[in-house]
């Protein structure tokens, strides 16, 4: 028996899925906002608007909510007025609420925002000097607990809808002041250029609104955001790599953070389902592959867990022949955690080694810090009712954490 095949039949016990809530239906009646446009369409048939019509009327919509940002219909002067009262009557073109805007004093800003049910959840605005990068929640909280990350001890969990994913996008413009002026020219330089699916949850585990909404992310009359300027990270959902792979298409990242099964195991609970060696296979068999399409893996410094030369030399091994980076993020600390971060030689130590192996390995500088923005740091406030070490051990099959 493989070591793959051994780890996956003691570990039957996980079942990191079953606390999420059921798929919902698209959050509010009638939003347009994340809405395909074969979906869009059918509604605006219903609506009274032919079926040779549709397709122009679709593509006008789209261009007002996406490319012009527009919040009312009767903003939207190229549809005729009676239109645009019928689809008043049926539709919103709703964002989630803001509820906290928070800016760091390094510029970053956090957006805890709230939809449908009273859910609450992060997204995080980071400006660099060549792109602006909008960190985006799949889920409100995670069901899978890894031990240094401050959403996975959320107990409650629902899968974000389309809408609610493209909508933090839209959020993020609207508060950046992107959207086009009539009659003035869009600068070169995007304030939000880049997207990363590294806020709440798991994306993994909600792929199919994941893609929903990365498609409009990416359509040129939708945000226009390009495929490779967007990264979606997992913990390792090995069987839905390959469809994130075919149906969404944009860059990978890995959250690796140990060498060997037995750390991470411990680390992030979901290599006791598919171990190390399935998961390298899947990032293998990644599409796309080059050096301008590689995968970051990500990789958190845990102060005397996984943060020796030795890991530093495992990890280099590990990804040999993948076209890789590889992200190595100081731990960030969160109220009642059981990790510390390492000490900064030993981070430079554990860099050196893996430069020398021809890897770029950029130290993630922490953003954000002073309000809870950096990774792993994102928890709604009304949520913080720590997960009792009973139900992280039931739903992880660990015995402690
Ligand atoms: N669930 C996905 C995406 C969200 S987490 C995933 O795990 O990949 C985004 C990144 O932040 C992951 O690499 C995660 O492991 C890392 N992270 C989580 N908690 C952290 C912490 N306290 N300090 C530093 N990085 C952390
Ligand atoms: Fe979930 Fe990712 Fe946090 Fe793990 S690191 S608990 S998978 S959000």
């Amino acid at each position: 028996m493989t070591e793959t095949q051994s780890k996956t039949s003691v570990t039957t016990a996980i079942q990191p899925d079953f606390a999420t809530l059921p798929r919902r239906a698209e959050a509010g009646p009638g939003n347009l906002i994340g809405l395909p446009r074969d979906r869009m369409r059918e509604a605006l048939i219903e609506t009274g608007v032919t079926e040779k019509q549709a397709n122009m009327r679709v593509g006008q919509i789209w261009s007002w909510i996406y490319q012009r940002g527009v919040t009312e219909f009767d903003q939207m002067t190229t549809l005729a007025k009676g239109l645009r009262t019928d689809l008043a009557a049926r539709f919103t073109i709703a964002r989630p609420e803001i509820v906290t805007r928070q800016v760091s004093r390094d510029g970053t800003r956090k957006y805890l925002l709230r939809i449908a049910g009273g859910h609450e959840v992060e997204a995080v605005y980071i400006p660099e000097e060549d792109r602006g990068t909008l960190c985006v929640s799949s889920q409100v909280g995670c069901t899978l607990s890894c031990t240094f990350c401050h959403t996975g001890t959320q107990k409650l969990v629902r899968n974000l809808t389309p809408s609610e994913i493209v909508g933090q996008v839209m959020v993020a413009r609207d508060d950046l002041g992107e959207w086009p002026v009539a009659g003035e020219r869009p600068p070169e330089k995007r304030l939000l250029s880049n997207v990363v699916l590294m806020g709440m949850g798991e994306p993994l585990y909600n792929t199919d609104n994941v893609r929903d909404a990365m498609k409009i992310v990416m359509d040129g009359e939708g945000l226009s955001i390009s495929r490779r300027r967007i990264t979606l990270s997992t913990s390792g959902v090995v069987p839905e790599i390959p469809r994130a792979g075919a149906e969404i298409g944009t860059l990978l990242a890995i959250s690796l953070h140990a060498t060997t099964d037995e750390v991470r195991d411990t680390l992030v609970p979901i290599n006791r389902k598919w171990p190390i060696a399935a998961l390298m296979d899947a990032c293998r068999a990644y599409p796309r592959l080059s050096n301008a399409e590689r995968i970051t893996f990500e990789y958190v410094m845990l102060k005397g867990v996984n943060d020796t030369d030795a890991d530093a030399k495992r990890l280099v091994q590990l990804i040999a022949g993948i076209p890789a980076k590889i992200n190595l993020i100081p731990f960030n600390p969160w109220p009642g955690a059981v990790h510390e971060r390492s000490d900064w030689e030993r981070i430079e130590a554990f860099a050196e080694i893996v430069n020398r192996a021809g890897y770029a390995s950029p130290v993630r500088t922490p953003r954000g810090e002073d309000i809870l923005a950096a990774c792993g740091q994102l928890k709604s406030a009304t949520e913080r009712a720590r997960k009792s070490r009973a139900q992280i051990a039931t739903e992880t099959g660990l015995g402690r954490c």
